[in-house]
């Protein structure tokens, strides 16, 4: 599904994202983890179009998808969050995913019923008049997610939708997680809290100072000395 080849972005003296490769297959859920600053965020950039980059390409379904716009991925089928969540303020919860709606459906009813259904669907039905601007850190992440899929995804991208979650907000956005997975929809993930990477228990990528340092199944990669190393921030030589 999708094929990421050689991926670098250089920021002036910085090189945030080096050389990274990598694949997924349709249906998989992929954590990426990395210490702050490692270049995950910008990798999500430039999956979505949001940064190009200044050397690799990416492949979407085959295609070659490198140097197309935001719009165009989105339209191919690739949703995202951000990290820090922009949901749009004033509107309320029901509008802000009716902007996602609007991707696909053109009439305002049909995307109105689509978007009721996705608001529903992450617990969000009785916030549906209030503004994003009233909803607690927890719902406006769910809101995100709900913005993301009413865009009709087949890869979803998350940003740290988890980040600042307490206990039971966080078993949450799991099982959402999961259910998006379920219904067909390949995620990626960055996320902080390895114990939510553990619970779905499937394959983890490391990022650390841009570059891919691990990539396979969570155990595995988990127990890796270099992967230790780059969260504890050990001495390195
Ligand atoms: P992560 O999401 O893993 O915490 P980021 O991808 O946000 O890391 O950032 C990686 C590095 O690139 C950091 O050093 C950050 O300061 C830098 N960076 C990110 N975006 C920009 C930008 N637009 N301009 C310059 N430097 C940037
Ligand atoms: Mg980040």
């Amino acid at each position: 599904m999708l094929e990421i080849a050689g991926i670098t972005k250089k920021f002036a003296g910085l090189t945030a994202v080096n050389q990274v490769s990598f694949a997924v297959d349709a249906g998989e859920i992929v954590s990426i983890i990395g210490p702050n600053g490692a270049g995950k965020s910008t990798l999500f950039n430039l999956l979505t179009g949001n940064l190009q980059p200044t050397i690799g390409s990416v492949r979407y379904c085959g295609k070659p998808i490198t140097g197309y716009s935001p719009e165009r991925r989105a339209r191919l089928g690739m949703g995202r969050t951000f990290q820090i969540a922009k949901p749009l303020l004033a509107l309320s919860a029901l509008e802000n995913v009716l902007v996602g709606a609007f991707l696909h459906q053109r009439r305002l009813a049909d995307a109105e019923a689509a978007a009721f259904d996705i608001l529903d669907d992450v617990g969000l039905a009785d916030r549906a008049a209030i503004p994003a601007s009233e909803l607690t850190l927890s719902e406006r992440r769910r809101l995100e997610i709900a913005r993301a899929i009413a865009t009709r995804p087949n890869l979803i991208l998350l940003d740290e939708v988890m980040a600042g979650l307490n206990p039971t907000e966080v078993h949450l956005a799991v099982e959402l997680v999961r259910r998006v997975n379920q219904r067909g929809i390949t995620v990626l993930l960055i996320e902080h809290n390895l114990k939510v990477v553990r619970s779905f228990s499937r394959r983890v990528i490391v990022l650390d100072r841009g570059k891919l340092i691990a990539d396979g199944q969570a155990e595995s990669v988990l127990a890796d000395t270099a992967v230790i190393e780059a969260y504890l921030g050990a001495r390195r030589s």
